[in-house]
């Protein structure tokens, strides 16, 4: 075993279809500068994905040049909902449908796969706490910070003092399942979106994938009569709303306004919890022109609510480097976990 002063922590983004992997050195370097995706096997099971975890793991090490020895602990991330030592949820999740992943513990299996310490966070844990690094540097264990990743539904993540917030069963920072006030936010005659959790108005029921397609868009092409998206099947038409909202067309900018909206409502309430320094959003938007993204940003800024003092000392910013800010967050909470965080140079 390689001394703990100079070991590098790998990192492991684990997703539906693919996994992303890194390696971070003691120095605080990234030695992974582009994506490093191979195939996840998530759908095949627990066991096949394991062993594709493990290949993910060989592979970066491989490519870096990296001995196994000086491999110190692995960090892991997974899409949710799982609980926050890595038991993927009892009752099923979107992205492990195989039967035999209902109360798998993906990160102990990994461990003793590895035989190395494995540390565990979820995906938008994972980004929250990479955004907030690579952000605020030296300064990152002394400082808060609320992240929200617009997706497929809407992750998000506290981090106090550099480290994650996870509650008492892992459930703290699903901000997307915080209720928003509606008052002034809906337009006139549209119906409070409810959201997959059953919940009506949470931010995730407006700000989100699944939000534009069975909540925004379904109001927004009755006000908009004749609009090229009405043709579409609905799944597919709210994935193009993110590029017609770039080239400026009014009912997309509606629909990206009101999420913007929603998520300052929302960023809001976080203002009142933690009073963060710093306000993260993550998502598609951070890859759109960076006049769209500019705009999108400033929004959710004027939408929140904070009293003059937080105004002063707050920062709103997107996260970096989106697709692989999940293997880099990982890899961070690996090192941060074993007391051996340096600062991350941007
Ligand atoms: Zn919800």
């Amino acid at each position: 075993m390689a001394d703990q002063g100079h070991g590098v922590v790998v990192g492991l983004d684990n997703g539906g279809t693919t996994n992303n992997a890194t390696v971070l050195d003691s120095a605080g370097r990234f030695l992974v500068d582009h994506m490093l995706e191979t195939h996840s096997l998530v759908q095949e099971g627990p066991e096949k994905a394991i062993e594709a975890l493990a290949r993910a793991f060989a592979g970066v090490l491989e490519v870096t040049g990296t001995p196994t020895a000086s491999v110190l602990a692995v960090g892991l991330d997974t899409p949710g909902p799982a609980s926050a030592n890595g038991v993927i949820s009892a009752r099923g999740a979107v992205n492990f449908l195989h039967p035999a992943w209902r109360a798998f513990d993906i990160r102990g299996a990994l461990e003793d796969r590895l035989g190395l310490p494995v540390i565990y966070n979820n995906d938008a844990n994972a980004a929250a706490l990479y955004a907030h690094y690579m952000r605020l540097g030296r300064n990152a264990t002394s400082r808060s910070s609320v992240s929200v990743i617009v997706g497929t539904g809407l992750g998000g993540g506290v981090i106090e003092s550099g480290r994650v917030v996870r509650g008492a069963v892992g459930m703290a920072g699903e901000l997307g399942h915080v209720r928003i006030p509606t008052e002034g936010l809906l337009a006139p005659g549209q119906p409070v979106p409810v959201c997959n959790c059953g919940l009506p108005g949470d931010a995730e029921s407006f700000a989100s994938l699944t939000g534009i397609t069975k909540n925004l868009l379904p109001y927004w092409l009755t006000r908009f009569p004749g609009h090229e998206l009405g043709e579409r099947e609905p799944a597919v038409a709210a994935k193009l709303v993110r590029a017609l909202g770039e080239a400026g067309d009014p009912m997309a900018l509606e629909i990206f306004g009101q999420q913007a909206v929603a998520l300052g409502r929302l960023l809001s309430i976080a203002a009142n919890f933690t009073d963060p320094h710093m306000y993260f959003l993550g998502g598609g938007v951070v890859e759109t022109s960076p006049a769209f993204r500019d705009w999108f940003l400033a929004k959710v800024r004027d939408h929140t609510d904070l009293r003059e003092e937080q105004q002063r000392a707050a920062t709103f910013a997107l996260v970096p480097d989106l697709d692989m800010a999940g293997a880099r967050g990982a890899a961070i909470a690996a090192r941060e976990t074993l007391g051996l965080w340096r600062e991350v140079p941007r």
